[in-house]
């Protein structure tokens, strides 16, 4: 059983906004600090242009597990993706199976 070409391409576009939020991480968390930072939204839509405020420390704890992503409250993708954490700014959604490989494979910090 493999992966669809469409879990694939959702996986992918996880994986290329949470380098995109590597990034953002590396910057502002040596300026602000303990502050809000509007990281990008990790979701599977290439076209997404949402951003979610989290603090560096919310974000270092979503980043410990290279399969989970940080989202845009209703940006997940039920079928693809389970919800591990709700809050009003953010859900923290994990890959599965197949696109769990992708996105391990393409974490920039393992
Ligand atoms: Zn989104």
């Amino acid at each position: 059983m493999g992966m669809t070409r469409r879990e694939e391409r959702i996986a992918e576009n996880e994986s290329f906004f949470r380098e995109v939020n590597e990034r953002i991480d590396e910057v502002l968390t040596a300026t602000v600090d303990r502050e809000m930072i509007r990281f990008v939204c990790e979701c599977g839509d290439s076209s997404c242009t949402e951003r979610i405020p989290m603090t560096h420390d919310e974000y270092e704890a979503v980043r410990l597990e290279s399969t989970t992503f940080a989202v845009h409250p209703g940006h997940v993708i039920p079928d693809v993706e389970t919800v591990v954490l709700e809050t009003d700014r953010f859900s923290v959604v994990r890959k599965q199976g197949d696109a769990a490989d992708v996105v391990e494979d393409t974490d920039p910090r393992s």
